[in-house]
């Protein structure tokens, strides 16, 4: 029912218009995907991002419901292949594989994150489009340096925080001043400043003005670009999830529930996933699934169905979800911070920021709009077929037409 709703809800804001006048062989918009990384939805009211401020105002916008968990690379991967990550297989940002033995995927890991079955659980759309002829640029996302079925973008770069945001805008404008057949079609663009300062001085921080201005500034350069080259393209801004405060004070330490040993710690934070040692699984099981004041853990397959999360093998055996707000961490690894995500999706301090904008999207405030959906919206406005077994796509369903 509410992903039926959900659904209806999209279809009736964003109406492309491809679907309905254009003729089949118009040359289509280009579509350029923007992640701003752990840009909550109301930042944009602080007064520092006119730019995405008007956007939203002009075009589409939600505060949008992450995947869980509601971190980095699931998400991100969940906005370019329309699955949740328990379907996808980028289940964390940290990660062990049963099939994979001896390697811990992370997002440090540069051997692994660019290696590409780690990431063929699925189809991105970067991969859907080589395979029907459309070119694409993908200035940094998660999974885009690895050869996915043997296919990569069109352009791509390896991840690089150091590039400055301005800098990653001129690439995809570059790309862009390609003649018309052999321009991208298909271009993503990822900032990451915000969720670093989300991190350091917190979400409600005054200090968070400075990340929010220079990230909104960049969108302003990118909108000059495209104006200057007269392209008028379709804008799909998401971010990944959203950002909680935290405190060295809101921590459960794994050591003061967890007998030494009975467990490899596999991620920590506002999640946990552990390994219970081998003979050691009831001892374990009997500490972590106990009732605890700020954090719940659970068997993997007995995770509430609506975190949609726990049947892959890559989740750890046993899974644990902090209070919002709170952590949970190992003393030998200490880091805290001043903001975390991973929490809940439910919880609206993870919405993510959603704006769309363009000549084929409605303009009008959704009421809801869960981060699955996304890809079906950039399938469609791609006019792309989506992979089997993704979320629907509002025009590829009909129900638009049907209204
Ligand atoms: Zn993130």
């Amino acid at each position: 029912m509410t992903s039926l709703a959900r659904l209806l809800a999209l279809t009736l804001a964003l109406v492309l218009s491809a679907c309905a006048t254009s003729p089949a062989r118009e040359p289509r918009a280009p579509v350029i995907l923007i992640s701003i990384d752990g840009f909550r939805p109301d930042y944009l009211e602080r007064g520092v991002t006119p730019t995405l401020k008007r956007l939203a105002g002009e075009g589409a916008s939600a505060a949008m419901r992450p995947s869980f968990p509601s971190n980095t690379f699931p998400n991100h991967y969940t906005l370019v292949t329309g699955l949740r990550p328990d379907q996808h297989g980028i289940v964390d940002n940290t990660m062990t594989d049963p099939q994979i033995p001896g390697v811990r995927f992370a997002m440090s890991n540069k051997a692994a994150v660019t290696e590409a079955r780690w990431w063929e659980g699925a189809v991105p759309v970067w991969v859907s489009a080589a395979r029907a002829g459309v070119r694409t640029g993908t200035m940094f996302w998660p999974g885009s340096e690895a050869p996915i079925g043997g296919v990569r973008p069109t352009h791509w770069r390896p991840f690089d925080q150091k590039v400055p945001a301005n800098a990653r805008v001129d690439q995809v404008l570059a790309w862009l001043d390609a003649p018309a057949d052999r321009r991208p079609r298909f271009l993503t663009l990822y900032f990451d400043e915000v969720d670093t300062a989300g991190h350091t001085v917190g979400p409600d921080s005054a200090l968070m003005a400075k990340s929010l201005a220079s990230t909104d500034a960049a969108i302003a350069r990118l909108l000059e670009g495209l104006k200057a080259r007269n392209i008028a393209a379709n804008l799909v801004i998401a971010a990944d999830h959203g950002m909680a405060p935290i405190s060295p004070q809101r921590v459960t330490w794994l050591e003061d529930v967890l007998p030494a040993g009975a467990a490899e710690v596999v991620t920590t934070g506002a999640t946990a996933g552990l390994v219970p040692a081998a003979g050691r699984e009831a001892e374990a099981e009997q500490a972590l699934l106990a009732s605890h004041p700020n954090m719940t853990c659970w068997r993997k397959g007995e995770i509430p169905a609506a975190l949609a999360y726990g049947r892959h093998r890559r989740v750890p055996p046993i899974f644990c979800l902090a209070r919002t707000g709170w952590l949970i961490m190992s003393r030998s690894r200490p880091a805290v911070g001043a903001g975390a995500h991973g929490y809940d999706p439910a919880d609206p301090l993870m919405a993510a920021l959603f704006i769309g904008h363009g000549p084929d999207i409605r303009p009008g405030r959704l009421a809801s709009i869960d981060n699955v959906e996304v890809y079906g919206l950039v399938m469609a406005l791609l006019g792309l077929r989506p992979e089997p077994g993704t979320a629907p796509a509002p025009v590829a369903t009909g129900v638009l037409e049907n209204r």
